[in-house]
């Protein structure tokens, strides 16, 4: 009723909910007409509202959103600063640190390509896994999560949570639904699932762990870095999808920022509560640079992606190789779960050698022209690192595992590099027994 209704300096709370700022938090992304597009047409358009901030009175206006550097955020009167105040993840703008129409534009354009409800940016892709997590557990708690986390999140359960008494207990990531729930503890507050796994590329069966996670009222953060565009965790269920925007979505190795899209209204509080008690959201030039990264991730990871599979496809038939682990490979064990749950392919993958002196392994690297030895993958340019497989049974013939991110290069040049590189690793040594 209108007398029920919030007025603040003249205006109608319900117009001051139409701006988007404001309307993405408290009602979630309602962007009908986005959100019926396709995946690749969102990314291009999602969090278009160009005419909210930048229109003149001839209603010209830039097209993309302009980049926003503020700490001070000014009021024109106590009521409208009140009401800032009154729901800090609800009600827009406030201070630096909780946001403004750059990072709003971002948040929004992540949560629709996701299918979330809304969006929350930090200042890192480690910064999300970990905020997500710690936005639903307290002391007493129980974790469970992938072995195959990426590292330095599982440094994070290892030191900060261990140290404020929330339990972890670590599940192979190819798990069966029966060994899974015996895993489940009556203080499981929070699964964290990684899909497929950091240097091993095994995958997780989504599908089953959110199941088995519910039914005990456990959330499910899944980190969607590698799959992001082409993989949908909320369509799966889960609760919370973290993303490393550094690597893919930000697409050219120069900016540090992460992502965290949540199911619901509830779900979404509970990370953007964290986010600012933590005190860690991005600067406004790497939230522009991640929009600017993102309206290009569909056309950057199909091309990049089809490169990085026949390059994998090549290397199976290479004598130097033991084997290569990329799910899209047929050969990949899981290859059917990765055809069940995926619309497309990635950039990085990995393989492992055969019994290979270390010294050849490291020349071998070194002499590669084309691809950088370098971690944040994602890129445009290619990259390579050694990387050590926890809990993996090696083998006596096995030898060490390469990463290969592939970048826009052509892939013909990026096989006669690394074939090159075969040359020179065989040449430096006999195979070591
Ligand atoms: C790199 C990475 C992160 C962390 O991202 P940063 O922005 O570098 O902190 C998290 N998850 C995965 C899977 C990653 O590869």
């Amino acid at each position: 009723m209108a007398e029920n209704r919030n007025i603040i300096d003249g205006v109608d709370e319900e117009t001051i909910l139409e701006h988007p700022n404001i309307k993405m938090h408290r009602r979630g992304v309602v962007d009908d007409e986005v959100k019926s597009l396709r995946r690749d047409t969102q990314m291009v358009r999602a969090a278009f509202h160009n005419e909210t901030w930048t229109t003149d009175p001839l209603g010209r206006s830039v097209l993309n959103v302009p980049v926003y550097h503020n700490s001070t955020v000014t009021f024109k009167s106590v009521a409208s600063l009140d009401y800032s105040m009154s729901d800090i993840a609800f009600t827009g703008m406030l201070y630096g640190i909780h946001g403004n129409p750059t990072s709003f534009a971002l948040e929004e354009a992540f949560a629709i390509i996701e299918g979330g409800y809304s969006a929350v940016a930090t200042s890192s892709g480690l910064a999300s896994n970990n905020a997500a997590l710690m936005a639903f557990v307290e002391a007493g708690d129980h974790i469970l999560m992938t072995d195959g986390a990426y590292y330095p999140t599982k440094l994070f359960s290892k030191r900060i949570l261990k140290k404020f008494c929330v339990e972890v207990t670590y599940y192979p990531p190819d798990i069966s639904a029966r060994e899974f729930a015996k895993l489940i503890q009556a203080n499981t507050k929070a699964v964290y699932v990684e899909t497929p796994t950091s240097n091993s590329f095994v995958l997780s069966d989504v599908a089953m762990i959110v199941q088995s996670a519910h039914e005990a009222g456990a959330v499910v953060v899944c980190d969607n870095s590698w799959g992001g565009s082409i993989f949908k965790p909320h369509d799966l269920g889960c609760d919370v999808v973290t993303n490393a925007a550094s690597k893919l979505i930000g697409g050219h190795s120069d900016l540090i920022l992460g992502l965290i899209s949540a199911k619901d209204e509830q779900t979404y509080r509970k990370v953007k509560e964290m986010v600012t008690d933590l005190g860690c959201p991005p600067g406004p030039d790497d939230c522009y640079n991640a929009l600017r990264g993102l309206r290009t991730l569909g056309i950057r990871m199909k091309h990049q992606a089809e490169s990085a599979l026949r390059i994998a496809e090549w290397l199976e038939s290479r004598t130097e190789v033991a084997r290569v682990m990329h799910p899209a490979l047929k050969s990949h064990p899981q290859n059917e779960l990765f055809r069940r749950d995926f619309s497309g392919s990635s950039v990085l993958f990995g393989f492992q050698l055969r019994s290979f002196e270390h010294a050849a392994v490291v020349s071998m690297v070194e002499s590669l022209k084309l691809f950088s030895l370098g971690f944040s993958w994602g890129g445009l340019n290619s990259l390579i690192s050694i990387t050590e497989l926890p809990n993996w049974d090696y083998g006596a013939e096995l030898g060490e595992t390469l990463r290969l991110s592939i970048g826009l290069e052509d892939p013909l040049d990026l096989m006669e590099d690394l074939d090159k590189g075969f040359q020179i690793l065989c040449s430096h040594s006999t195979v070591a027994s």
